[in-house]
């Protein structure tokens, strides 16, 4: 049996003979740590009857610790330059397919539906390509994916930004934006030193569970989400001036004013002190008010 993909000298080794150069645009940093590939590995999984979706495939460093616990793996990469390596790679992988495709383009649900019948439940994983990584994520939370959870890699700053509570710095749109879909949970921070290339900042391991029912009543999910979005515009600015200056209709400022009163929110306020509860009744009370 060969050594495990992730061990530097093997690494090494599959990349000096392909001569294989990096490319920074599709945020190429590979992991060289087996044991936090399998901490995410391990943060993904449910049973071993169950499947993965992973984005990102590499060289195969994390798909092969998917594919030694789950039944099935569909993997998912862009450069097309990879898939030789991976047919190598992976060759002792029965259970792993690899797709040559953009995950944002890809048919997700009608892979789940069709080719991992078999399976019980499915999860989604990823070492993430950094420049696309809150597209990525939205867009599997959007979709509402039959899916359990999603494990993800992620810069470390952009995991703070989904994890935080109000209040704080970190927390705006995207923080409730992800947490409405999901519980979020911090799986561990991984350095920048357990990667080849080594990129300029540290990653964090998030795990998305995702929810069966939304945590809060939200009347009008797309109004709800373009509230949150005007009110925290300008950060520093009041709800009261964010909310008047990027919310268009008639009357704005007498249903704002009843709004906020129906709420109980004092409109000297800022976004970041709301929480997603007061984000809802506020966004129900303003379409009540015909907005
Ligand atoms: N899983 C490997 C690992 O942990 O070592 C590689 C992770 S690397 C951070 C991200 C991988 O995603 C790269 O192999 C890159 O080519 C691929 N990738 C970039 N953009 C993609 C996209 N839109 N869809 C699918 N794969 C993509």
């Amino acid at each position: 049996m060969p050594k495990e993909i992730a061990v530097p000298s093997r690494t090494k080794e599959i990349l000096q003979k392909y001569d294989f150069s990096f490319k920074k645009s599709l945020g190429q940093n590979f992991l060289i740590d087996g044991n936090i590939l399998k901490q995410i590995a391990g943060a993904a999984l449910m049973g071993p009857n169950d499947g993965v979706i992973e984005i990102g495939a590499g060289i195969g460093a994390l798909t092969e610790q998917l594919a030694k616990t789950v039944k099935q793996v569909e993997s998912f990469e862009l450069d097309g330059r990879l898939l030789p390596i991976l047919d190598e790679t992976l060759a002792p992988y029965p259970n792993v397919t690899v797709h040559h495709q953009d995950i944002l383009q890809a048919d997700i649900r009608q892979v789940i539906e069709e080719q991992m019948k078999d399976t019980d439940e499915v999860a989604v994983c990823g070492n993430l390509p950094y420049y696309v990584t809150t597209p990525i994520i939205m867009q599997l939370l959007e979709q509402r994916l039959p899916i359990k959870r999603i494990v993800v890699m992620i810069q470390k700053e952009v995991a703070e930004r989904i994890s935080a509570s109000p209040g704080t710095k970190a927390y705006g749109s995207l923080s409730i934006a992800a947490q409405y879909y999901a519980e979020v949970k911090t799986v561990t921070i991984v350095p920048k030193t357990v990667f080849i290339p080594r990129p300029k900042v540290d990653s964090a391991v998030l795990q998305l569970n995702l929810r069966k029912e939304p945590p809060c009543q939200v009347d009008d999910e797309e109004f709800f989400f373009r509230v949150i979005k005007s009110s925290f515009a300008q950060r520093r600015k009041t709800l009261w001036n964010n909310l008047q200056h990027n919310l268009t209709g008639k009357d704005k400022k007498n249903i704002l004013e009843s709004a906020l009163a129906n709420a109980d929110i004092d409109p000297q306020r800022r976004a970041e002190t709301l929480s997603m509860e007061e984000f809802a009744k506020l966004s129900n009370h303003l379409l009540a008010g015909s907005f």
